[in-house]
């Protein structure tokens, strides 16, 4: 069965009178456990979509499931790592993990423990204790996917997590994410407009058209784990690339000839 299902999906905006057409018909099936990485030029809809599935946007029109139920809204099930960062800047790493746990109502000592676990995980078992403006960009988003882990989501929703961060962290998180879901297999969906990004993470990548956003084509990366960056200089990786290049060099044409 499907983790989550996205049928007929639409969106439209009203912005005082004139409407802006966002995403039209997506359909999208992500297995259980699955890496899937959504990849598209900038402004097609890929945030729209995203939060849709976290339930922070309504979709106009379609059918979007999680575990067969339909997502009415926000819910702890889905834990979403943004660009920006939105720690708690007056909370330690610690606190900032263990917040989700507490709202929760899990005793001091368990939150604690699992708070240990993921920090851990993410390698910041020395900075429990710092508070966010004491750590690097890269750093605080290790405590966002720590803090989002913790929660033990059914699925985790990364919008382009890695943007703000230069090409060295950006290389060194990626690598972590690949850690991480080795070893924890939760299901992720991850955005991001990066083509590099999406061929190293993926198990699927699937591939959107400008806008209005639809999923032009899933493209299966047949790379082997454990993955890291050496993996990009690899014959199969720069196929892969080359393809979902020119399916977006493509959907470029088409807009500059309809202009
Ligand atoms: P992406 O994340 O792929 O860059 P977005 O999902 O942010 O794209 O935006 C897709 C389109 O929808 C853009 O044209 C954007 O201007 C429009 N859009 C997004 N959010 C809103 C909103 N709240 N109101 C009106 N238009 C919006
Ligand atoms: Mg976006």
């Amino acid at each position: 069965m499907s983790k989550l299902i996205v049928e007929q999906v639409g969106k439209t905006f009203d912005t005082g009178g004139s409407a802006v057409e966002a995403l039209s018909d997506i359909n999208l099936k992500i297995a259980e456990n699955e890496l899937a990485v959504i990849v598209g030029p900038s402004g097609c809809g890929k945030s729209t979509l995203l939060n849709i599935v976290a339930g922070l946007e309504q979709a106009s029109r379609g059918v979007i499931a999680m575990n067969g139920k339909s997502i009415e809204g926000p819910g702890a099930d889905r834990g979403m790592v943004f660009q920006s960062y939105t720690l708690f800047p007056w909370l330690t790493v610690q606190q900032n993990v263990e917040f989700g746990l507490k709202i929760k109502g899990v005793n001091p000592k368990e939150r604690q423990e699992i708070a240990r676990h993921y920090i851990d995980l993410v390698g910041l078992g020395g900075f429990a204790s710092a508070l966010p403006k004491e750590l690097s960009g890269g750093m605080k988003q290790r405590v966002a996917i720590a803090r989002a882990l913790a929660n033990k989501p059914e699925m985790l929703l990364m919008d382009e997590p890695f943007g703000a961060l230069d090409a060295q962290t950006r290389l060194v998180m990626q690598e972590l994410l690949l850690r991480v879901w080795e070893q924890e297999r939760t299901t992720i969906l991850f955005i991001t407009h990066d083509i590099d990004e999406a061929v190293l993470l993926a198990e699927n990548v699937y591939v959107m058209s400008r806008r209005p956003g639809r999923i032009r084509t899933q493209i299966q990366v047949p790379i082997p784990r454990p993955r890291d960056h050496r993996a990009t200089v690899s014959p199969e990786f720069s196929a892969i690339k080359k393809e979902i290049m020119e399916m977006l060099w493509e959907e470029s044409q088409t807009a500059a000839n309809e202009k």
